[in-house]
Parts: structure tokens; sequence; C-alpha cells
């Protein structure tokens, strides 16, 4: 059927025969490029994309003012601190913010060219798989210049010869009506696992739910991608059997087909994500007695999604467990992540200040203790790269400092410290 390898070919494009992801030429990913920072003396301010979390990564500029356009970054830095004093009254406070920030090492390595989509920067199958995801959830940046946009409009007009909806018949059939808000569309996206309400007043644009969407689920970043447009292309066939056969499209199928498209799709692929990690008691955590002269600290972070502001915990024991010292400040981030880097930061250089000698420093991030002992970016979203250097450099020449992973309840001191900050 013409419309089955139409549609088929918008979501899961295997022309090139080597498995079930069609690549896109690259260029189409270009938006997706940006920029670490490092010293910042090849980054264009207002010309390259660098600022995590802005749309496409750069700083819109507004025409009616005159920005000097061969700012680099390491203009606006000093003595390793932001100074936005040279765009304060030229770019939105928001944009301030975000750039505020970013990570500035003490010693900074080269601006570096990042693959944004990926975790940590790299470009790789399962990275490029993803940015498809996203390019058939409609995200800005990727799909103007994708071409799964021309084969959508084609089935569309092809489809969509009538405006009233062929399942309720009552509504005028907009994309919205036709993937959310058609009554049986909604029992379907909320009888499904992840349980997504969808109340009619908060659409305007399937565009930009399908954005805030995937902002509030970013903990699940793949799975929930590929759950959307998994739920998108049942809901799409379902109502084009409707439209061809008169058969009824009922909820319980749209979840049935999305459960086997997940299936085939991530499953056969191997990109289906594993079970969330949790910090799980390690050898180094079992050993509790320490030695009597060895000091822990004891580091976490509370961050709060809404307002991008955090605090972080440090507390300091000594061998018989009893309270020394303690530290909690505030703290703005992206992401819990980046708050709890911060703590331990904090940390390392609280190892310094206190003129401390052996230390055990601890943390309940699986994937940060994996990033700090391995020195390993994998671990790490590349917008925090510098921050890890600035953690594992001065730690490497010291043989008595170490990390440690405890699992969540044995941080509950730090914890309070935290949240209080
Ligand atoms: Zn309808």
């Amino acid at each position: 059927m013409a419309l089955d390898s139409l549609v088929s070919n918008f979501f899961w494009s295997n022309s090139d025969g080597s498995g079930k992801i069609h690549w896109a030429a690259w260029k189409n990913y270009r938006n997706l490029k940006t920029r670490e920072v490092g010293t910042g003396h090849y980054i264009d301010v207002f010309k390259d994309p660098w600022v995590p979390a802005a749309k496409q990564f750069r700083i819109p500029v507004n025409n009616d003012i005159s920005v000097n356009q061969d700012m680099v970054v390491a203009d606006l830095v000093q003595e390793r601190s932001w100074n936005l004093q040279p765009i304060n009254r030229k770019i939105d406070k928001l944009y301030l913010d975000l750039i505020s920030k970013i990570p500035l090492t003490s010693s900074p390595r080269a601006d570096k060219l990042m693959w944004a989509p990926a975790r940590d920067g790299t470009y790789s199958v399962k990275a490029g798989y993803r940015a498809k995801t996203s390019a058939i959830e409609g995200r800005t940046g990727v799909t103007r210049a994708s071409p799964s946009k021309k084969v959508d409009t084609r089935i569309w007009r092809r489809c969509a010869s009538n405006p009233v909806c062929p399942v309720c018949g009552d509504e005028t059939e907009s994309l919205e009506h036709l993937f959310l808000l058609c009554n049986w569309v909604k029992v379907a996206w909320f009888g499904y696992s992840m349980g997504i309400y969808i109340s009619p007043r908060n659409i305007k644009n399937l565009g930009f739910w399908l954005e805030e969407f995937q902002l509030l689920n970013d903990s699940d970043f793949d799975y929930s991608k590929a759950y959307v447009a998994s739920m998108l292309w049942a809901i799409w066939k379902l109502r084009c059997r409707m439209t061809f056969e008169q058969v009824e499209p009922s909820p319980s199928e749209a979840m049935e087909m999305t459960n086997r498209a997940m299936k085939e799709y991530w499953e056969v692929n191997s990109l289906f994500p594993k079970a969330p990690t949790f910090a799980e008691p390690e050898a180094s955590y079992k050993w509790r007695k320490l030695q009597s002269h060895t000091l822990k600290l004891n580091c976490d972070d509370a961050f709060c999604k809404k307002n991008g502001k955090g605090g972080i915990g440090i507390v300091c024991r000594d061998s018989e467990g009893l309270f020394i010292k303690g530290w909690a400040e505030q703290v703005s981030a992206y992401s819990a992540f980046h708050t709890e880097m911060l703590a331990i930061c904090k940390a390392v250089q609280l190892v310094e200040e206190w003129g401390m000698q052996s230390v055990i420093i601890e943390m309940d991030c699986q994937d940060l203790y994996k990033a700090v002992t391995q020195c390993s970016f994998r671990h790490c979203p590349w917008s925090l790269h510098g921050l890890l250097i600035e953690i594992t450099d001065p730690v490497q020449n010291r043989s008595l400092v170490s990390f440690s992973l405890i699992p969540r309840e044995g941080n509950s001191t730090a914890d309070r410290l935290a949240a209080l900050a």
C-alpha cells in the first residue's frame, strides 16, 4: 500500500538497507552542532552556537541594537569568571542567565565542537538516531531542513481532503485535533503507561506541545521520544485506516501498536534504554571504619527545575563519623546533574582550602561517580566537560584523595544542608 510505505518512510525510513535507520544528510543536522566554551578565543558571541539550552545554541540578535559583530566569548571572561557587561543591555536577560551558568574552568582547554544531541557531545549512531527521532517530532532546527517535512505535507494533502474528522465527525480536523484532541486519541495517550493527560486548553500547536513534552521529560529522553514518535505513528495509521477502510480506531489498538513499534525499532536496534541506575553499595562503601587520619566529605545537592536554582551541601566527618565542618551554598545550574557536579567541585576545592590530607569524597550519583573516577566524558553532558576536568585534575596527583559511591540514604545530612542552602 503506497500510503503505508509513505508513512513508514516518514518515521522509519530504511532505504539505506543497513538497519532500520536511514541517515539524513549531515547538513540537515548542522543546527545541532555547538561549541563547548574553553578559552573562548574562537567562538563568536553572536554568530556561533555556544549557549547550552538556548534555541539552536545561539543568542538571538535584536536588529535595532547594534552589536559588536567581532566579539568573541573570551571578551566576556575576566579572571575566569563571566563579565557580561559588554552585552548586558544588548541581549535578553534570559540569555545572560544561561551564559552565566556555563562553567568556566581555571585552566581552560581549547574551544571544542560538540554534537549537541549526544549527552557527551560525540557524534555516534545512537546520537544520530536520537536526532532523527527529534526530527520526527518536529523539533526546531532539524525539521525545517529535514526531508521528512516534505513527505509529511504530501501525506497530509492526500488524506485531508475532507476537513471534518473522520473519526468523531464533529470537529474541524487540524493536526492538533488529529494527534492530540480527538477523544479516542486522548484516551490512547492517557491509557499508555506514561499517563499523559491532554487538556485542550493547553494545546495550541502540535509542534509546541512536542517541544514542551520533551522538555518536561528530559530525564527519560530516549524513551519518551521513541514513545511519542511511535504513538503519533500509530494514531496516524489508525486514522488513515478509518478514512480508507472505514474501520473504527480504538485507543487500545493504538497502545498495542505503540508497544510493538517500541519493541521492534528500539529493542532490535538495542537502543532501548536500560533500567535507570541506582547507586549501589560498592566495595569502597563497605569499608566504613576509616584509618584514623582519614576524613570524609559527604556531598549532595538539591535542584529546582522551575527556576534553575540549586543548593549544594558538603559535610566533613572524621574517622569516627563525627561532624567537623560543613558547607552550604546556593548555585544556579542547568540540571540536577550540574548541581551535583558543582558540589563535588566545591568539595575538591575545600580539600585544598581546609588543608586536608587524606580524604574520601562521597557522592550518590552513579553517572557522576563513573565520570570522575574514570575521568570519562562519556558519563557527563558535554556542556560540563570543563567542570569535570576541574574536579579530576587536582585530584589526579593526590593519592590520598579518593571518591566513593554511597546509597542515597547514606547522604541524608548533606541532603538537608543542600536543601537549606
Ligand atoms: Zn475527531
